[in-house]
């Protein structure tokens, strides 16, 4: 019972990892044991996040490719299963952010932001998950967002898209958990991160932000290890469908 939380042995796949949430999530999991194939659509990028982990002493690869299009994820996780090996984990992590009122939005940032935060969620876990259920195990963790369950302004598709994984998350988790796969969701509150950069620098909604978050604060990337150590774990084998708000409290204060 010790070893809960221990990912020797087990080898994660982490989108949109060269930065950010999953570059942090990358380094927490490796830190645990588990060895990281750090996916990103610049192989630049994921080069370099995966120098800076072997700089660390931990296992990591790097396999870029955009995760909206379903030919390069066939061709590239049946790579992985079998030039690296078995996909334990997957953390769907990839996202973007675009802010326009809704009577303007564009509907190419529309497209964008469903294909990249809703759809390649879905052909991810599609892919990935035919190989995990011939194995008959595997942990799926989906990045959501309070705006899985809140709306803000200027961001509806983001909501939208959010909500969808949400449900993605418990659908998913209704028709795989039969296999032993369990498939849950992180949904972050405000981290401080490229994405929300202009949002931090941002006196009056950061100040609108500590006001509204009981914690009375941003959070830290690293302060999402835990949550992801956990759902990857032997700890959480018959947790499925749950989202884990780490949000210092927002979700549940008016
Ligand atoms: P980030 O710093 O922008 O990192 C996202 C990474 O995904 C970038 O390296 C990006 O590459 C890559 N990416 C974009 N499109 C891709 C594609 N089609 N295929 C593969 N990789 C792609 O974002 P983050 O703040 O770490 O956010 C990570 C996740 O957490 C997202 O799902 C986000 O919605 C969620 N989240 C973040 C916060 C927060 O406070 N930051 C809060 C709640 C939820 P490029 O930069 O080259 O586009």
């Amino acid at each position: 019972m010790k070893n809960l939380f221990d990912l020797q042995g087990k080898r994660a796949l982490i989108t949109g990892a060269a930065q950010g949430i999953g570059f942090l999530l990358a380094n927490g999991l490796a830190e645990y044991g588990a060895e990281i194939i750090v996916n990103d659509i610049t192989s630049e990028k994921a080069l370099a996040a995966v120098d800076k982990l072997h700089q660390k002493g931990f296992r990591a690869h790097a396999i870029p490719f955009d995760v909206t299009q379903k030919t390069q994820i066939e061709t590239n996780i049946s790579l992985i299963e079998e030039k690296i090996g078995a996909i334990d984990i997957l953390i769907n992590n990839a996202g973007i952010q675009r802010r326009h009122p809704i009577l303007d939005f564009p509907e190419k940032d529309w497209d964008d932001v469903i294909n990249i935060n809703q759809k390649a969620v879905f052909l991810m876990i599609q892919e990935v998950s035919k190989y995990m259920v011939k194995r008959k195990a595997g942990k799926i963790i989906n990045i959501c967002s309070m705006q899985s369950e809140l709306g803000r302004d200027t961001i509806t598709p983001y909501a939208a898209s959010k909500g969808a994984v949400k449900m993605l998350t418990r659908g998913a988790c209704v028709e795989l958990a039969r296999y032993n796969i369990q498939v849950n969701g992180i949904a972050p509150g405000y981290f401080k991160t490229e994405m929300t950069k202009t949002l931090v620098e941002n006196q009056q909604f950061t100040q609108w932000l500590c006001q509204r978050t009981p914690a009375n604060r941003w959070g830290e990337p690293d302060e999402l290890i835990g949550s992801a150590v956990f759902l990857s774990s032997k700890a959480s084998d018959f947790i499925n469908g749950h989202l884990l708000f780490v949000d210092g409290g927002m979700l549940v204060s008016v």
